[in-house]
């Protein structure tokens, strides 16, 4: 068993358990002389109880543990260093890796991913569902012209064990019992999933077959890396997915998203026209509306016109402000406005609430904030 070695990832001297599938852990437990039995026996432990130390895998003889230890083993699972609560319940969560990096995790109780629209606010005692959004990368290096995170600029990508570790930290935290509350998986926080994409699919399929989401409880959200879009669609086992817009035309996209000048608005449409949904799916594009640059009537009908054809959704965020982002928020009767001309034309376009924005947590917003 040698420690992980993956590009623009650091080499640690200990080694994670919390990343490794279940074949990795049958080698691990093989050069340890261990019966096969073992991995079974970690991956249980690790993955669907959430056990954060490896003194407290109790199936695991006394004296393996101690080997375990000796050479540096480590359960992996990120340190909450701090959280931020917020008055609508909503939890910002600063996470502490091995080398000291840090991400932010957010947690929303009766987050709907923004669908349901109807202003209703439940207490945390009473919540049924929830939704938490992960981190993929320490930052990000697309530069989108309206995001917080982009200010970072992306330090490394996080390991797949980084990423499902977030997850069984904050459900840790919360107390979930996962086979009686609902929670879905968000990819919405710090980064580009698709920029990280073997070690994003691996945390992926662990959050499946390990901590125990189905696909459908998780979506991804891309800002249309093109060349991936297509090998996840060919992934047999994949989240849903969503497609930040955000523009109606190049002219503004390629200016509030620099990105758009490698993978234009044609080429990312004709990856959406091509990807291959599963019966009864549908295609998120996510719409950040920014005042008076591509928020107007014209626009929207721009937006018709491009997704004609797709099954689809549009999710409309009115931008999250925040320090150094020199766009502004269109006023409530302009996103209404947007909503209408979209949903009246056959489109179906949600309007998201914004959770958490008085602790910095909400969309764009996330940036290791710690006041
Ligand atoms: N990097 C991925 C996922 C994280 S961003 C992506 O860009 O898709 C998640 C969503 O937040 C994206 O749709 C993005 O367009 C949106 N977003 C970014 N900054 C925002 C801001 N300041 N206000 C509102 N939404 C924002
Ligand atoms: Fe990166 Fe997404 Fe922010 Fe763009 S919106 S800078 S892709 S995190």
């Amino acid at each position: 068993m040698t420690p992980r070695r993956e590009p623009n990832v650091p080499e640690l001297t200990q080694i994670e358990l919390l990343g490794l599938d279940i074949q990795e852990l049958s080698e691990l437990a093989h050069s340890h002389g261990q019966p096969e039995y073992r991995a079974r026996q970690i991956f249980e432990a690790i993955y669907p109880q959430r056990l954060a130390s490896l003194d407290a895998i109790s199936t695991l003889p006394q004296q393996f543990r101690a080997v375990l230890k000796n050479q540096g083993v480590e359960i992996g699972q990120p340190r909450i260093e701090k959280s931020f609560q917020s008055t609508d319940g909503t939890i910002r969560y600063l996470m502490a890796m091995a080398d000291g990096e840090t991400v932010e995790t957010v947690w929303m109780p009766e987050g709907d991913e923004g669908e349901s629209g109807d202003g209703s606010e439940a207490g945390d005692r009473d919540w049924h569902r929830a939704t938490i959004c992960v981190s993929s990368q320490v930052g990000c290096a697309v530069n989108c012209q309206f995001c917080l995170t982009a200010l970072l600029s992306v330090k490394r990508n996080l390991t797949a064990g980084e990423i499902v570790g977030q997850v069984s930290a904050v459900l840790n935290d919360r107390g979930v019992d996962l086979e009686r509350q609902r929670v879905n998986i968000v990819f919405m926080g710090m980064g580009e999933p698709f920029l990280n994409y073997p070690q994003f699919m691996k945390a992926v399929r662990l959050l499946v077959e390990g901590v125990g989401f189905p696909e459908s409880r998780m979506t991804v959200s891309t800002s249309g890396i093109v060349p991936r879009l297509a090998d996840f669609g060919g992934e047999p086992l994949r989240p849903k997915l969503a497609i930040s817009l955000n523009a109606s035309n190049d002219d503004v996209r390629s200016r509030i998203m620099p990105i758009n000048k490698k993978w234009n608005l044609g080429l990312l449409m004709q990856a959406a026209r091509e990807f291959p949904l599963r019966n009864r799916e549908r295609l998120t594009f996510e719409y950040v509306l920014l005042r008076d640059v591509n928020d107007q009537p014209a626009h929207a009908r721009e937006v018709v016109e491009l997704v004609r054809g797709i099954r689809c959704k549009v999710n409309l965020i009115a931008l999250n402000p925040g320090p150094g982002i020199e766009f502004g928020t269109p006023d409530e009767e302009r996103v209404q406005a947007f909503q209408q001309l979209l949903a009246r034309a056959g489109v179906p376009a949600f309007v998201r609430r914004p959770r958490g924005r008085d602790i910095y947590a909400a969309c764009g917003q996330l940036k290791r904030t710690v006041t």
